[in-house]
């Protein structure tokens, strides 16, 4: 009697809960899994019924474990569960379920003993179910050979903590931020506090100068040296004229000259106007990184949309972690940094509820610092990528690259748990983590 009497509250309290969720997004969740009103996605933040949705929005095969937060093998399962939502989020998701504070879910589940594990895949058709507990490995496997994760030896993920050959350029030669070759003709050169800093472009400078915290331009232009495109020579930046021009692509092109005659001289022969020193800055910070505020030309960023606005990620990274810095749902649109093929990531409640193509993953790259940890290589260094062999080719092209294969729900996860004074020094020089 009393049992009976528990299942119909639950069952009234799922109807109202049911209903709020109706209100709350205007209309029923557009994908038709049967809605289980408390349904959980381990180890992620906000409340359960978003985090239903996010779970039926995305269409991903699909683990839940039905169980309970006192029983023992239940909790074993625990760690195992948080960190499949970690590592595997662009796989497969998953999903706890406490039937003991949720009878109507082991109902509707049709669990008869805890801890039941179901598998389902994307379109919602049970594929296997396990009682008891159910080990890593075991799961992993199960879902090799449901045909979810690769084979053995290619779900592996990439870590390459050794250069496969090193970086011989000379330094001054490599762009201080960028690491790409430096043009002689749009060498730029920044006094820092020990030694000269060289940079490709003028445009690595105002992204270099958007980095230092609490700049102050009049004192930062002194530093400044800029190469004079018809003559070789090095010269102050802000007595410098410039020819801002486009690229076939959009991108801006910038040309610094000594003398006006010679900048107009160049400009007769192609075209572009004549700009000095204050608007090629004001030109050049217009439009900033929503994550890290840093200098960025849209054609280079990636975009990020998030309620009715959009703004952009300076890279792949950044972007996700504009949910992070604005605590709100985004939607990125990001380019394979080997084939361009578009990657598209929908966040809600926190956690990625889709990603296509499913296949995408995420280059995070890292280097050693001083005390021998790993840290983030800097913006330049990350990317997205349509699967594994596109990062595996453009890792071919890059032998002195470093860092590891992660998965895109991983990048997300690793913004949202920065604090917002983490998040106010993101991408500061001196001040990367
Ligand atoms: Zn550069
Ligand atoms: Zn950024």
């Amino acid at each position: 009697m009393k049992t009976s009497i528990k299942i119909l509250i639950v069952a009234a309290l799922a109807a109202v809960v049911v209903g709020a969720l109706v209100l709350k997004n205007g209309s029923a969740p557009a994908e038709s899994e049967p809605m289980t009103p408390t349904v959980a996605v381990v180890g992620a933040p906000g409340g359960a019924l978003t985090q239903a949705v996010a779970a039926t929005t995305a269409r991903l095969p699909r683990l839940v474990d039905l169980g309970a937060d006192k029983c023992i093998p239940c909790k074993m399962m625990k760690p195992i569960l948080d960190e499949f939502q970690r590592d595997y989020a662009d796989r497969f998701t998953t999903e706890f379920i406490d039937v003991w504070k949720n009878p109507a879910a082991g109902t509707q589940y049709g669990v008869e003993m805890i801890p039941t594990q179901i598998f389902f895949d994307a379109e919602g058709r049970e594929l296997f179910r396990h009682v008891g507990f159910y080990g890593k490995e075991d799961i992993l496997n199960k879902w090799q050979e449901l045909g979810v994760m690769p084979g053995p030896g290619q779900s592996a993920r990439i870590v390459r903590e050794m250069p496969v050959a090193p970086d011989v350029r000379p330094r001054d030669q490599v762009c201080y931020l960028c690491d790409g070759d430096v043009n002689p003709k749009s060498k730029t050169v920044v006094k820092g506090q020990a030694e000269q800093r060289v940079l490709c472009s003028t445009h690595c400078y105002f992204i270099y100068f958007s980095s230092i915290v609490g700049a102050d331009p009049k004192a930062e232009d002194a530093k400044v040296r800029v190469m004079d495109w018809a003559d070789g020579t090095l010269l102050p930046a802000c007595a410098a004229t410039y020819l801002y021009g486009m690229d076939d692509a959009g991108r801006p092109t910038i040309k610094a000259f000594g003398t006006r005659e010679a900048a107009l001289e160049e400009q007769s022969s192609g075209s572009g106007n004549l700009v000095d020193w204050d608007l090629l800055r004001s030109k050049e910070m217009a439009t900033r990184c929503a994550f890290c505020d840093r200098a960025v030309y849209p054609e280079d960023a990636c975009r990020v949309r998030f309620g009715s606005a959009h703004g952009y990620g300076c890279c792949t990274h950044c972007a996700m972690g504009v949910a992070a810095r604005l605590r709100q749902d985004i939607e990125v649109e990001a380019k394979d940094s080997f084939s361009g093929d578009s990657i598209r990531v929908k966040t809600m409640a926190g956690q990625v509820a889709t990603l296509d193509p499913p296949t995408a993953v995420a280059w995070f790259g890292q280097k050693r610092n001083d005390e021998g940890q790993w840290v983030s290589a800097g913006c330049f260094k990350q990317g997205f990528f349509v699967n594994q062999d596109t990062l595996k080719q453009w890792l071919e092209m890059r032998p002195a690259m470093t860092g590891r294969e992660i998965a895109i729900a991983q990048v997300l996860a690793d913004k949202l748990k920065l604090s917002p004074e983490q998040i106010a020094k993101a991408c500061k020089l001196g001040e990367c983590q």
